[in-house]
């Protein structure tokens, strides 16, 4: 069954490697949305609800066993699925999430190595049904994110990463978007915001003359 199918809202995840520019786009897609006269929210993983935030807190900064990781990365989502997520989608408000499921395959499973299957039994479980709508997908090369981050912010636990790591992670993305061809949108986001943002205009118009047939 087809998110809408049982729903009307749109779920769109945007994914990425830390620094491809994935929150600098959510509020202009957002906004864009709301223009149109769509009702949309913005939440984001690991996080989106009070026990996720908490575990968010966590999994950013602590040390933990690989398998410990994804675990809790699934327990965040199973929350942020069942307070906000379906919630939202049943009420025919769209969802924009900085993050989902491809995220914990790139980066537990193509960056730390974890078994794929032991990530595909997570997903099973905890959201056998749902996928997002539509997966915006911010690539950049990862010397690229790298300066990008270093001019702005402190780095949180994975953001301290080694450069493999963030090259398996970002494979994994795009394998990923060669395997699921009907929901991922590659933005190479090399270009500039501006540049980005017309084609992201044009996404929100496909998808929304979609959403409207
Ligand atoms: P992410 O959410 O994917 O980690 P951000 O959106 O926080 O990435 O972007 C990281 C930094 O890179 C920010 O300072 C942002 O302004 C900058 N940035 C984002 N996209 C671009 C772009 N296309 N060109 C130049 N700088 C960018």
């Amino acid at each position: 069954m087809t998110n809408k199918e049982h729903s009307k809202g749109l779920f769109i995840s945007f994914e990425g490697i830390d620094g491809a520019g994935k929150s600098t786009h959510i509020s202009f897609v957002q906004e864009a949305l709301r223009q149109r006269g769509i009702r949309v929210i913005s939440t984001r993983e690991p996080g989106g609800t009070p026990l996720g935030e908490a575990l968010r807190a966590l999994l950013l900064k602590e040390k933990m066993h690989l398998e410990t990781e994804a675990l809790l990365m699934f327990a965040s989502r199973r929350e942020h699925i069942a307070q906000v997520i379906q919630p939202a989608l049943d009420a025919g408000t769209w969802v924009i999430s900085d993050r989902f499921t491809d995220a914990t395959f790139a980066y537990q499973g193509g960056g730390r190595k974890l078994d794929l299957n032991k990530l595909n039994a997570l997903e099973q479980w905890v959201h056998p049904d749902l996928q997002p709508n539509l997966t915006l997908l911010f690539d950049v090369p990862i010397d690229v994110a790298r300066t990008r981050l270093d001019a702005t912010r402190t780095l949180d636990k994975f953001e301290q990463e080694k450069s493999d790591f963030f090259s398996d992670t970002r494979n994994e993305y795009l394998r990923r978007a060669t395997e699921f061809p009907h929901r991922f949108k590659v933005i190479d986001s090399t270009r500039s915001i501006e540049t980005i943002q017309h084609e992201l205009l044009d996404i929100i118009n496909e998808i929304c003359t979609k959403a409207a047939s």
